[in-house]
């Protein structure tokens, strides 16, 4: 019988970062999962990356997380969704060869010292005197101080094909309903949601010939600082549309769909609808958009992105056939829905344990999320703390005014959910400051700090740092006049005031070209840490503006709630504010505030409490 600090339960996205990170600490860490053959699967799309979603991607990355590294390891296709619109929310895609990646994960997994891999199911998480002890698993217990639930979509899941359902996590995986029943034992709410997938698609069946296509970037705009240039070919993606025909079809048999027939009561994704739910919801249009994605470099099959369906299986195969380029398309594999159980993520803590029992851990969909990157983000943090638990250290929370990591967890456990959650940029107040280009210098060093990060990342930030720095004095340090900056073509307005470089990068007329042009000295700086010192010197303004909010904000954080406040006592609140008070227990004033539904009578009740008690 083995004994561990940390055990993972399941090898999704969230258990790979959580098992990784807590080994990356020190600690002897077992991740146990069902079929060892499915780490690092792609349940639904083979992409990584997004609006926001890649600002996750690169911030595990700044903590010498898998996900990064993995994605550009199988990279198949780079985009860089937003370009045209500021550097704030541009958003780094990376479509995926499946297979690849899944092998890729499973080595970094295997390659990390200190981690086991168990294949195994586990039924039962065992506590004894309010600490967990270890698992049951169909193979016998496990031994381990912390433990971290990953289970993704399996809790007490069903699989929905047109009328008929059937208990399952994902195609061809069983259900992990014991562990359900486990956790509600636990006092946990449960709710539930749903999702779904397309059909998979024969490519050579399709008529390439009829579509427009899209190559991806020519430049790759990585998930990992770390990434080499693999320089393969890089697939193009087929774009059609869905046709009045289509829309008949589905209008038709609207009463075979599980979700209109009464069959699934779990909200699914507001940004993922089901081509049903499209049709329904927002009629003919001229056609719903539907990206053709390859699966890899060695395999014919195709996603169709955009046409998620839980309709039966021949009338997804009708529906098909409407489509321009997929009239003699042969369906691989149909699409399904599944509907699971997941938790209250306000039944955690920032650090993402369980409020009641502090070594036991949550983290991805089971908190309510969707999404990969979503689900990693989290297990990283999960694996972290459960790592520094066991150690007998603090937890490590990041904050809304650092990262997209911050912003997720906060929104979790201190607003719940009421849908399933994916990351935006517009979630993030401080967007202006939490870029894609600078996420190791917001995150790397407390993961340094925290000895999460190996020494190669550490030395090549280091390296970057110090880029950083010497250009920023560089170009303090170099001047020039309006004139010189006209003759080298900016239209800048003629006041006779000379200014530094740095001064000069913030006027919209001065880009970095224009910036080599004046100063040819600066042609020789790495394009990378040209871009965002120029970016920090454009918006220095107002990064300065929101330095300030930040500091205000933090004053508010800096008054703590003690984590035994009893709510009732406070006077000047209601049974409401007390109850929502209890259930997201705020560890702070500026969280309380971020409760939902919490009133601003409330919180000045709150404050003159905290202040009277300091
Ligand atoms: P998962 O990746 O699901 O991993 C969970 C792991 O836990 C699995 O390896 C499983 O075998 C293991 N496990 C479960 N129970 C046990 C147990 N008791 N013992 C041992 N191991 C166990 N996301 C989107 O963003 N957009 C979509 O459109 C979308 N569509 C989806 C459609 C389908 C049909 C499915 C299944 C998922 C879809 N997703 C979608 C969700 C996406 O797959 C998840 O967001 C992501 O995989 C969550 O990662 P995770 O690590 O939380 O869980």
């Amino acid at each position: 019988m083995d004994h561990f600090d940390v055990l993972v339960i399941g090898g999704g996205h969230a258990g790979c970062e959580a098992a990784a990170a807590a080994a990356r600490l020190g600690a002897r860490v077992a991740l146990v999962t069902r079929r060892i053959g499915d780490i690092g699967a792609l349940s639904c799309n083979p992409a990584i990356g997004g609006l926001g979603k890649g600002h996750l991607v690169r911030e595990i990355d700044a903590l010498d997380g898998l996900m990064g590294r993995v994605s550009d390891a199988s990279a198949v296709q780079y985009r860089l969704l937003n370009r045209s619109k500021g550097p704030a929310v541009q958003g780094p895609r990376v479509q995926v060869d499946r297979r690849r990646y899944a092998d890729a994960m499973r080595a970094a997994i295997y390659g990390q010292a200190g981690l086991t891999v168990i294949e195994a199911m586990v039924d039962d998480i065992s506590v004894k005197s309010g600490r967990v002890t270890g698992v049951v698993t169909d193979c016998g217990p496990v031994h381990a101080k912390a433990v971290v639930v990953t289970t993704g979509t399996f809790l007490a899941a069903t699989l929905h094909s047109g009328l008929s359902s059937k208990p399952g996590g994902r195609h061809g995986d069983p259900a992990s309903s014991a562990l359900a029943q486990v956790l509600a034992g636990f006092g946990l709410t449960m709710d539930r949601f749903k999702t779904g997938t397309p059909p998979r698609l024969d490519g050579r069946t399709i008529d390439w010939s009829s579509l427009e296509m899209q190559a991806g970037d020519s430049d790759h705009v990585r998930l990992s600082s770390d990434a080499l240039d693999a320089c393969r070919p890089s697939l193009c993606c087929g774009v059609t549309r869905t046709t009045r025909e289509t829309h008949d079809i589905i209008r038709e048999n609207i009463a075979l769909a599980p979700m209109y027939a009464g069959l699934i009561e779990g909200v699914g994704p507001r940004y993922c609808p089901s081509i049903e739910d499209k049709v329904m919801r927002f009629g003919d249009r001229d056609g719903h958009q539907i990206y053709l994605e390859p699966e890899g470099y060695d395999t014919s099959t195709i996603y169709p992105n955009g046409i998620s369906t839980s309709l039966p299986e021949a009338v997804q195969r009708d529906f098909l056939r409407t489509i321009p380029g997929l009239e003699r398309v042969r369906m691989i594999r149909p699409g399904y829905a599944v509907e699971y159980a997941h938790i209250d993520p306000r039944s955690l803590t920032p650090a993402l344990a369980v409020h009641e029992l502090a070594t036991l851990f949550l983290a991805g969909q089971v908190n309510g999320t969707t999404g990969y990157e979503e689900a990693a983000a989290q297990g990283l943090i999960a694996g972290i703390n459960a790592a520094r638990a066991v150690a007998g250290k603090s937890p490590v929370i990041f904050d809304r005014a650092t990262s997209y990591l911050g912003v997720m967890i906060d929104d979790l456990v201190m607003q719940g959910v009421s849908e399933p959650y994916r990351m935006f940029t517009s979630r993030a107040e401080y967007r202006l400051s939490l870029r894609i280009d600078n996420a190791g210098a917001r995150l790397t060093p407390t993961g340094i700090g925290i000895g999460c990060v190996a020494a190669a990342r550490q030395r090549s930030f280091e390296v970057r740092s110090a880029a950083l720095e010497t250009t920023r004095l560089v170009l303090q340090r170099l001047t020039a006049s309006p004139s010189k900056l006209q003759k080298s073509g900016a239209s800048v307005k003629q006041d006779g005031v000379t200014r530094s470089a740095a001064e000069w990068l913030a006027y919209p007329a001065v880009d970095w070209s224009v910036a080599c042009a004046v100063w040819p000295e600066l042609l020789v700086i790495d394009s990378s840490v040209a871009s965002t010192v120029a970016t920090d010197m454009r918006y220095a303004f107002y990064l300065s503006r929101q330095t300030s909010d930040v500091a205000n904000m933090r004053r508010d954080e800096a008054l703590a709630l003690p984590d035994t406040l009893d709510f009732s006592s406070v006077a000047g609140l209601s049974t409401e504010m007390v109850d929502r008070l209890t259930r997201s227990r705020p560890g702070s004033l500026g969280a309380a505030m971020r409760v939902a539904g919490v009133t601003p009578g409330a919180l000045t009740s709150l404050l003159s409490f905290v202040r009277r008690a300091a």
